[in-house]
């Protein structure tokens, strides 16, 4: 309705234009029997769910890190280990806590499926399965699981990762550039004196600052690039495989062309800026040192007068 309010707009036009693809469902299928891993993965490809098979029970850690299912089939009995050994141990990294775990055995011992799912596990399926109910168990699930962890692991006003969950991603990802021998680039955004926006024209207008800026990152940054709203108005961009030089050109063309953007607040217009600090791996070889040497390069922008990307020394 006429007058037009420019940010519910905004939010509207989005809502119908901005068609993002779901990710497909990934499940990891860990059974030492191939065959009947091929079999179950095939059945699952079906529903376009992306399965991926283990044999080697031991190697876990590493494929759950690479992959990131969103659900386990565990096979409940391995030369290796038991299913039940497995999920004890993958229940102890932090970040598949929350990871639905369903085992799918031809256990049909009842008391010996309870006592399974007790230790870590979720559901339990019996072997031989119907495609339709394998597909049924594990999308209910997947479907449940990643509405918790979007509320648990973004922002609620940009969709970004929030504080928690984007140090986590940090910690991966440095994990795997230095597996790769890749470099990585840390930015510290920080927007300039955005106080004064919400004293201005009121925090209803600064949410939608914040909500511009997280477009263009969205927009303009690679589907690879990891970005989280780190505080109230501080953005973090992680840009895997990237080195200072080219990190530096790119955030400051986000930087150029966010300062381009007119924001409005009834009838009255304003521009706004922020400074940035750059850090990479491996010139910083851990997670302290290279958030350290981001913030560090972030208050050289700021003392530096603003509007302005550094790249830390
Ligand atoms: P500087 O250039 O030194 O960074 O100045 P600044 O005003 O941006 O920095 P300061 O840290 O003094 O103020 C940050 C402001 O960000 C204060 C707070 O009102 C605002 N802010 C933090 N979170 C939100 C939010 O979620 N919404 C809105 N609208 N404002 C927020
Ligand atoms: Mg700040
Ligand atoms: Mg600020």
């Amino acid at each position: 309705m006429k007058p037009v309010d420019i940010g519910a707009l905004v939010d509207a036009l989005d809502k119908v234009i901005v068609v993002v693809e779901p990710e497909p469902f990934r499940v990891l299928i860990v059974d030492d029997v191939e065959v009947q891993a091929k079999v179950n993965a095939m059945h699952l490809a079906r529903a376009d769910i992306h399965a991926r098979m283990l044999t080697n029970p031991l190697a876990i850690v590493q494929t759950l890190e690479e992959f990131l299912p969103d659900l386990l089939l565990l096979d409940l009995y391995m030369p290796e280990c038991t299913g039940l050994e497995l999920a004890q141990v993958i229940r102890q990294i932090k970040t598949f806590v929350s990871l639905p775990i369903v085992y799918l055995s031809a256990e049909t011992d009842r008391e010996k499926q309870l006592v399974a799912v007790g230790l870590g596990g979720d559901d339990f399926l019996t072997k031989p399965i119907k495609p339709e109910h394998l597909i049924s168990a594990v999308t209910s699930r997947i479907k449940r699981y990643r509405e918790m962890r979007s509320l648990m692991l973004c922002d609620s006003l940009t969709g970004l990762y929030n504080h928690t969950s984007i140090r986590e991603r940090l910690g991966q990802e440095l994990a795997r550039a230095a597996r790769n021998k890749q470099p990585l680039a840390l930015a510290m955004i920080d927007l300039d004196h955005f106080k004064k926006v919400n004293d201005t024209y009121g925090h209803a207008t600064g949410d939608r600052v914040l909500k511009a800026l997280t477009h263009l990152f969205t927009r303009r940054l690679r589907q690879s690039d990891v970005i989280g709203r780190y505080g109230g108005e501080e953005f973090t961009l992680i840009l895997p495989n990237t080195t200072g030089d080219v990190a530096l050109q790119v955030v400051d063309e986000l930087r150029e062309a966010f300062s381009q953007v007119l924001h409005s607040c009834e009838g009255q217009s304003f521009c706004l800026t922020f400074s940035c600090g750059v850090a990479t791996f491996p010139k910083q070889p851990s997670l302290a040192t290279l958030s350290e040497a981001a913030d560090q390069a972030m208050y050289s922008a700021k003392r530096q007068g603003r509007n302005q990307v550094v790249l830390a020394e």
